[in-house]
């Protein structure tokens, strides 16, 4: 069985990420994406093994202690992880998998994975990040100023970042996020796999 490709999405906060692979997940078969465990409070709406894995401090180093987790970082005050187990057991599945990480979880994962594909999605404007930000509601204005000043910090890493996408009109944003996954689907070496008759036919 082939194992699936693994994609890094990042974003600066209210860049329209988690928007964006929602709606591509819901049209592309095949792709999974990973729910990360975090030490971060739940903001409404959101749902426990949903949204994320919300667990206590201890849990989460625990779990660090146990290498659970393909890789982790402190984000604000918070940390992150994605569990090891879970990409591994998904992609030997033959699922395509998305992971939603900053920058430097997608430092450490394409060291670890190098084939792994990433996608950096960025704001039309730093206004209309900021304007995306206070409409969600969910955060103080002190935490909205502070997530404006580590969204620059977390832009500056697009150069990492395998493919660019700005999230201005959001269908176009989307038309650019599906010609990715559907590129990548065409790649080469996955084409011959799943042609190999065809291919040992044409050759004859
Ligand atoms: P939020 O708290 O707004 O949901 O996410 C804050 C930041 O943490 C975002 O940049 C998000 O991509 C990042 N993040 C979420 N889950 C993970 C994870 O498992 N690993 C890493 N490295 N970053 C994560």
């Amino acid at each position: 069985m082939s194992t699936g490709i693994l994609y890094i999405v990042s974003a600066p906060s209210g860049a329209g990420k988690t928007s964006l692979v929602k709606a591509l997940i819901d049209t592309v078969p095949q792709v999974r994406v990973s729910v990360s465990h975090t030490t971060r409070a739940m903001r409404p709406g959101e749902v426990d093994g949903v949204n994320y894995h919300f667990v206590a401090r201890e849990q989460f180093v625990e779990m660090l202690e146990q290498n659970a987790f393909l890789e982790h970082a402190q984000v604000f005050d918070n940390l992150y992880g994605t569990s090891q187990h879970w990409v591994e057991q998904t992609l030997a599945q033959g699922f395509d998998l998305i992971l939603e990480i900053d920058w430097q979880g997608a430092q450490q994962v394409r060291r670890l994975m190098p084939h792994a594909r990433s996608v950096f999605i960025l704001p039309p404007t730093q206004q209309a990040l900021r304007q995306r930000l206070t409409n969600r509601g969910q955060d103080s204005d002190e935490i909205i100023d502070r997530r404006m000043r580590d969204a620059v910090s977390e832009m500056s890493h697009y150069v990492e970042y395998d493919y660019l996408v700005i999230n201005d009109d959001f269908s176009t944003a989307l038309e650019d996020l599906k010609a990715i996954f559907r590129a990548n689907q065409l790649a080469q070496q996955l084409q011959q796999h799943r042609h190999e008759s065809l291919l040992e036919m044409l050759l004859r």
